[in-house]
């Protein structure tokens, strides 16, 4: 992935990151603060309903202890001063009466006689009580009552007294005879309110209000407030809950920047570039100094970026040769070497291409392997593939050795790169069966120059003569350097002043051109033996 796609990423990452836990903050106070206000108005709701049914089946109680006595004459002094006893003793009701015949002969403050049309109960309790709610009071011009009658004998009971403790103003109940009319309604609730939130059942909120609904042998009661109250809850709940929140946003936060910080390291670029196999090979000539034609070529790694831009090796081997990710590179430098040029090299065996191989691989040797598995069944030969290995990678000069010599049975020949750069060069060179000195450019940089290590370039090539090893000289840039160079009697160069390294299609291209030029000299030198016979 990009860059910019990382950081794309890491900022999307952190903003869900810092929303989903407070948006689950906010959710989980306001959640509780919901389930705590609809539980206590349930709470309400299922003793406003209990207090209700208790107070009909108390007051069922005392007429049927009234209407059972048979020591009271009917509407006696005695009878009278019974009903007013009881009256007062039981709370909630307010008027005990005595019928006879339709007519109601006394209640329990005085005699009277009005007749009474005895309507069909609105409900009844087991098989002795009838009841009727909403139940205009015939004297008292109060609000509504509910009746219970028991025989002969009938009390008014007030259908708010149980109720009207139990809950402050702000609370609204309303109670429900088991025949659906409304027998209570505290704090004024709308009767459509009623009726709406009857066929909801349970609890919940609505609009601006929470509601709750409890039922009890067939009563029901109807807890119904506004929601300020439980907003006020929830802005309570969210101080105690938002620090955890915040701390968990936080966290995520940290976390995503972390995460994302190590996947921009340079190390999991890398990785990732290895994964993705954003390595491509660039060519570089490598000529023959006396006649200037091309011998083969170095191939040189670049990290080419999904972006398309393309990154130095100096810039990443040094890294990859730590993180041990330099051996999968090689392996995709094999490849990208086998893809571009093997129709060029079965088609040119003059040709060689120069592979550099890290430490690791010398030592082991395992990329001796790895190259024969590459090139086998593609006709490429072994002598055409040359590796190159810097004085560093040689350090461990006993396994370094087997693997030179076992390349060279194999017909690979074997360069040591950078040479006098490192140090102990001479003992390298003198216990390592190599066939080739690359000399390095800073000191091909000197020729001509009147500097201290001017004169050690022909030392080098000296000495490399009398190893026996053919020498190639690195980064010629002027003519200068190369007419020294061919006048010292070295072999080989590379550099700019031949050409960069380029890409595989060019370097195709700059190979071909090169075989014509040398085929236009080599023609009329034929021409001119058939002149001569
Ligand atoms: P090197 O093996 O010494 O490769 C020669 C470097 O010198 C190349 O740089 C090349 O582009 C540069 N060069 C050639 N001629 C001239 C010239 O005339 N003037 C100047 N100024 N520079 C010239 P490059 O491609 O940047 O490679 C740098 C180093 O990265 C290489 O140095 C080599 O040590 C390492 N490297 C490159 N490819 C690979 C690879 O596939 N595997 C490993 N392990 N290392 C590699
Ligand atoms: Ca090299
Ligand atoms: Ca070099």
């Amino acid at each position: 992935m990009k860059r910019s796609g990382v950081i794309a990423q890491t900022i999307i990452l952190a903003v869900v990151g810092v929303l989903l836990p407070l948006s689950a903050t906010i959710y989980a106070a306001w959640t509780l603060s919901a389930k705590t206000e609809e539980d206590r108005l349930m709470d309400i709701a299922h003793q406003a309903v209990t207090r209700t049914e208790r107070s009909i089946l108390n007051a069922a109680g005392v007429l049927r202890g009234i209407d059972g006595n048979s020591s009271f004459t009917a509407c006696s002094d005695a009878h009278i001063a019974e009903m007013r006893r009881l009256t007062v003793n039981s709370r909630g009701v307010k008027e005990i009466g005595y019928l006879d015949d339709g007519v109601l002969k006394c209640t329990s403050w005085g005699l009277v006689t009005k007749r009474i049309e005895k309507l069909k109960a609105d409900f009844t309790i087991g098989d002795d009580i009838e009841a009727w709610v909403s139940v205009p009071p015939l004297f008292s011009g109060a609000d509504p009552m509910t009746v219970v009658q028991v025989g002969k004998h009938n009390a008014l009971i007030d259908p708010i007294r149980p109720i009207d403790l139990l809950a402050d103003a702000h609370i609204r109940i309303a109670i429900i005879a088991p025949n659906g009319a409304q027998a209570a309604n505290l704090n004024g609730m709308a009767s459509a309110d009623t009726e709406r939130l009857a066929r909801k059942g349970s609890s919940g909120l609505e609009n601006d209000h929470v509601y709750a609904i409890a039922s009890e042998a067939g009563w029901t009661a109807i807890a119904v407030n506004q929601q300020d109250e439980l907003l006020e809850h929830f802005q309570g709940q969210l101080l105690v809950f938002l620090p955890f929140g915040a701390f968990a946003a936080l966290f995520i936060v940290v976390l995503v920047v972390r995460m994302s910080r190590k996947r921009l390291s340079p190390l999991s670029e890398l990785q990732i570039a290895v994964r993705n196999r954003e390595f491509i090979v660039h060519y570089q000539p490598i000529v023959e100094l006396a006649t200037g034609h091309c011998v083969g070529a170095e191939a040189l790694v670049r990290w080419k970026r999904p972006d398309g831009s393309l990154v130095r090796p100096d810039l990443f081997i040094p890294l990859a040769e730590q993180s041990g990710l330099i051996q999968p590179i090689t392996d995709q430098v094999i490849d990208a070497v086998v893809k571009d040029l093997n129709e060029l090299l079965v088609q040119h065996r003059a040709l060689h291409v120069a592979i550099n191989f890290c430490a690791e691989d010398i030592r082991t040797g395992r990329i001796l392997e790895t190259v024969e598995k590459r090139i086998s069944r593609t006709g490429i030969e072994n002598r055409q593939i040359w590796m190159e290995a810097t004085e560093r990678g040689l350090l461990d000069i006993t396994e370094a050795s087997k693997t030179i010599a076992e390349a060279r049975t194999r017909g690979h020949k074997v360069a040591i790169d950078d040479f006098g750069t490192g140090y102990s060069s001479l003992q390298y060179l003198q216990s390592l069966p190599l066939d080739a000195l690359k000399i390095d450019k800073s000191f091909i940089d000197t020729i001509n120059k009147q500097t201290a290590t001017s004169s050690v370039v022909s030392y080098i090539i000296d000495m490399a003569k009398a190893l026996k090893l053919s020498v190639v000289a690195e980064g010629v840039e002027t003519k200068e350097q190369a007419d020294y160079l061919i006048e010292h009697g070295v072999e080989f160069a590379q550099g700019w002043y031949y050409s960069k390294p380029m890409p595989a299609d060019l370097f195709i291209a700059y190979v071909h051109s090169d075989l014509q030029r040398q085929a236009s000299k080599i023609v009329p030198l034929r021409r001119a033996h058939r002149g001569r016979r």
